[in-house]
């Protein structure tokens, strides 16, 4: 049998997608650094938009511009919705910049049972940015008794630090 309509042709393919399937999609892409974390929960996921000819348009905002997992992430998003048969373009948005207020309280959640302190986003994280080392409580023992160990973790976008009760090491989102 040869189909004859595009509705036989049988999967979803070139078939319309709303904004909310493409949201859905997204929350499955995880953050290649911290994979417990989706680029929605991150806040990097800004916008989609479907226009009449089904192209899926995707506003990504990066994390940090020196962030070298901003094309990684970029190419992962873009293969979310590729992979399912729809034309994906990504439109990266710097301004407003990401800041780590955009991080959901999910998200929050997440990083903090990861291990990873999450930015308290009120102040005390945008110290670190003026070279006050925030207090930081943490993420295994509650304890603050914390120091800062290094600048930078992992990643550029983390710092190093160290409980001194427990004497685990930690992994902080820089406030940016
Ligand atoms: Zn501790």
């Amino acid at each position: 049998m040869v189909a004859t309509t595009s509705e036989q042709v049988g999967n979803d393919h070139a078939s319309p997608v709303d904004a909310a399937t493409v949201w859905r999609w997204l929350d499955e892409v995880k953050d290649p650094e911290v994979p417990v974390i989706s680029v929605v929960e991150l806040g990097i996921a800004r916008g989609v938009d479907v226009d009449a000819s089904g192209l899926i348009t995707i506003d990504v905002t990066p994390t940090y511009s020196g962030c070298p997992a901003t094309v990684i992430i970029e190419e992962l998003i873009a293969a979310a919705i590729d992979s399912r048969g729809h034309t994906v373009r990504i439109n990266r948005v710097i301004s407003p910049p990401w800041t780590t207020d955009w991080i959901s309280k999910d998200g929050r959640e997440k990083l903090h049972a990861y291990g990873i302190a999450p930015p308290d986003g009120e102040g005390e994280g945008k110290a670190a940015l003026l070279g006050i080392d925030p207090k930081l409580k943490c993420p295994r023992c509650d304890s603050s008794n914390t120091e800062r160990t290094s600048e930078f973790g992992s990643t550029a976008c983390k710092a190093l630090y160290r409980c001194r009760d427990c004497l685990e090491p930690f992994e902080y989102f820089k406030c940016i």
